[in-house]
């Protein structure tokens, strides 16, 4: 943990340049990239302090976006997800631009609209290792991947998994109209029930679970 040194002071808050939005240590904020074609950096301030200079600098907690970690973006994130990372840094409180929210996974798959500026985390991520936390998340459908809160999948009666209509060879629209829905396997005379299984996040040990 840094300490503050001599001749800095802790500040409650920032508001940033050309505004009259107030920024406070636990806020999510967007930062001006180094390369302007790129979108904004995000990331959570942890202080705000000022030097003697009155120098404002804000120590910011990152969020990766799934294209900067190591196995880079999968079928499986979605447009608005972000990683919370184990990278800090100490910035110009001037790169800040504005404000932004960081959903948890749950509220965000329940927003009404997702705004510009809403985005969701639901795994913490090592910049060194590309590891993730957890390492496992529930699969669904028979592709078995992770869920992409961007792609709309339809919910068995049966079995209560959940299927994106693709993999069960329809349209969203021929699907809404199978009420109740079931899948093949609900739908089939044994019933064979699949078992629901979990997915390994990291890139390298992915492969394995193909069997359909
Ligand atoms: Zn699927
Ligand atoms: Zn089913």
């Amino acid at each position: 943990m840094a300490k503050t040194k001599p001749g800095k002071k802790d500040l409650d808050s920032y508001t940033i340049k050309g505004t009259n939005k107030v920024v406070r240590p636990g806020d999510y904020v967007l930062m001006k990239p180094s390369d302007s074609d790129k979108p904004p950096y995000v990331a959570r301030v942890e202080k705000i302090e000022a030097d003697h200079r009155n120098n404002v600098k804000v120590r910011v907690r990152w969020y990766y976006r799934p294209e900067e970690s190591i196995g880079g973006r999968r079928q499986f994130h979605g447009a608005k997800e972000l990683f919370l990372s184990d990278h800090y840094d100490l910035q110009s409180a001037h790169t800040i631009e504005g404000k932004c929210i960081v959903h948890s996974f749950k509220s965000y798959t329940k927003l009404e609209n997702v705004g510009s500026k809403d985005y969701f985390c639901r795994f913490e991520y090592k910049a060194a290792t590309g590891g993730f936390t957890p390492d496992r998340v529930a699969v669904y459908c028979k592709c078995e991947m992770p869920y992409n809160p961007d792609d709309l999948m339809v919910q068995c009666e049966g079995c209560k998994d959940w299927f994106h209509p693709s993999c069960m060879g329809m349209t969203i629209e021929e699907a809404k109209k199978l009420d109740p829905f079931l899948c093949s396997d609900c739908s089939s005379e044994d019933g064979a029930k699949r078992p629901l299984s979990s997915f390994h996040v990291e890139p390298k040990v992915e492969s394995k679970r193909r069997k359909r």
